[in-house]
């Protein structure tokens, strides 16, 4: 059910795949003949060589680790080799489509792109030597350098706008994320602030009225509001033009109060500075307002029926999870629940029904996890749920403790009627590979085993478990 956004077909996709046919025009086919001749020849040997020079660089090496990327690395390099130089007119959309998927990767994996960019450089570097040892330096040689150069940018571009894309994707989650956990319910908290805002400046009216010494009076900063603006406020709503001018308010607000209200100014004098303050106290109301209002336009963090996390979130604690687990040689576990027989539900007992059963298993959901843990709603009637810091032994004794209870115990519909439910458990464990689409991907196909299997049952998900229906284009590499 997850297809990698970036691998569609759109504008860019198409410009560049215009200037890829263009080059292979112009370059003829006696140099497509050399660069298809060298990729036959040295497709092992150029993987081989990028893959040594990539793995000097820390950064490089700490997401290349992993037996599975060492496997799969070489092949796959050579593959990437080959599918360039041996670029024609019918199939340079797809060569496209899988220079996006691979962007989506890097970006998932977190591979720098100046990186990548080092990559090509070494690969082509090397191909230049290879096309002089075998082509000399005339005309053919020439058109062949100028061909390989523009495949090799062209799908640099490809993969640059993928990973662009996908890493401001997610850094608007995570920046949401953070939003969300810090301001977690934004209606409250927007009332309770500009609840405190008003009793600051009441008491302050209230203090000037009754001539009390303002000296013991606390500064607008020092305020309750005033230290939840600076403390969660800021990093919550990010700097931004209003939370500046919030900032500078405040200060402006205090320094008044210190320096005019608190010497002996003339009663006229000091109604003058107390407009003053209430003008600038009103126009913080007004930017918070704004502040909150926008925060309001993302879209909540739970979801409305079930209040689970929304599954927007669940790369940000995926990727939280696997930096984490990678410091402390720690693990993880992810399970991936289907209702079972959903549709019946619906079906016999009508779609409330279905959504009181979806309350009561993301009831037991929650209430049977840790706190540490998370949970998701990941789509209709699929839940996930991360089991931080757990083994494999531990992870299954709590998929099957959550299997087990969701069975023995039955929603309660509006007419006092009892339904069983049960779901399907897919258990997937992190095993070291930095890609989360890996642990998801094992996790849906045993989802999709618990199925096949007979429903209400947990399966331990592993690598030669066949992939489930629509997570196959995601393992390609
Ligand atoms: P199984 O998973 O056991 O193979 O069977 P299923 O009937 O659950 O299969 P499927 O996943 O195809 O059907 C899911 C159904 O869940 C389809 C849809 O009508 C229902 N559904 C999805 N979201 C909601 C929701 O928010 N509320 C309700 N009531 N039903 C939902
Ligand atoms: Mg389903
Ligand atoms: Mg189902």
């Amino acid at each position: 059910m997850n297809i990698a956004p970036s691998s569609m077909p759109d504008t860019n996709s198409s410009a560049l795949a215009a200037a890829w046919r263009q080059s292979l025009a112009a370059a003829g086919p006696d140099a497509a003949q050399v660069l298809a001749s060298l990729a036959d020849d040295h497709a092992a040997a150029l993987a081989a060589h990028f893959y040594k020079v990539m793995m000097n660089d820390a950064r490089a090496s700490r997401s290349m680790s992993h037996d599975q990327v060492r496997v799969r690395l070489q092949p796959a390099m050579q593959r990437w080799v080959r599918d360039l130089l041996q670029a024609d007119d019918g199939n340079v959309e797809q060569l496209i489509a899988n220079q996006r998927v691979i962007g989506d990767v890097h970006a998932r994996v977190g591979i720098p792109v100046d990186l990548v960019t080092r990559g090509t450089r070494v690969l082509k570097q090397r191909l230049f030597q290879l096309i002089g040892e075998q082509a000399g330096h005339g005309e053919t040689a020439h058109t062949a350098i100028a061909s390989l150069t523009a495949s090799f940018d062209i799908a640099l571009e490809g993969m640059t706008l993928a990973y662009s894309n996908a890493r401001e994707r997610s850094s608007r989650t995570d920046a949401a994320y953070r939003l969300f956990s810090l301001v977690q319910n934004v209606s409250t908290e927007r009332e309770r602030q500009r609840a405190l805002l008003l009793d600051w400046e009441n008491t302050l009216l209230y203090a000037l009225a009754a001539q009390a010494d303002l000296s013991s009076f606390k500064s607008l900063a020092r305020s309750e509001f005033g230290l939840w603006f600076n403390h969660k406020g800021i990093p919550s709503f990010g700097e931004s033009s209003e939370t500046v001018q919030i900032s500078s308010l405040i200060r402006e607000v205090d320094q008044l109060l210190q320096h005019t209200l608190q010497q002996d100014s003339a009663p006229a004098e000091r109604s003058i500075q107390l407009q003053e303050v209430r003008s600038k106290v009103s126009q913080v109301r007004t930017l918070l307002g704004m502040l909150f209002e926008r925060i309001g336009e993302l879209d909540a963090g739970c979801d409305a029926l079930t209040n689970l996390l929304n599954r927007r979130f669940l790369p940000t604690v995926l990727r939280r999870e696997i930096e984490l687990a990678e410091k402390s040689s720690g693990s993880f576990g992810v399970l991936l629940l289907d209702l079972d027989h959903f549709k019946t539900i619906n079906d016999e007992h009508g779609h409330e029904a279905g959504d009181r059963a979806l309350q009561h298993v993301a009831g037991i959901l929650s209430q049977f996890t840790r706190g540490s843990d998370y949970v998701f709603r990941y789509g209709g009637e699929e839940f996930v749920v991360v089991l931080v810091a757990v083994d494999e032994r531990q992870a299954l004794v709590i998929a099957d403790g959550l299997c087990r209870r969701i069975a023995e115990t039955p929603v309660t519909l509006a007419d006092g009627q009892l339904l069983a439910v049960s779901a399907s458990i897919g258990v997937a464990l992190y095993d070291g590979h930095p890609d989360y689409e890996r642990v998801m991907a094992r996790a849906d196909a045993a989802m999709y085993q618990a199925k096949k299997q007979g429903r209400n049952r947990i399966v331990l998900g592993h690598d030669t478990l066949p992939d489930a229906p629509g997570r196959a284009a995601l393992r390609r590499d």
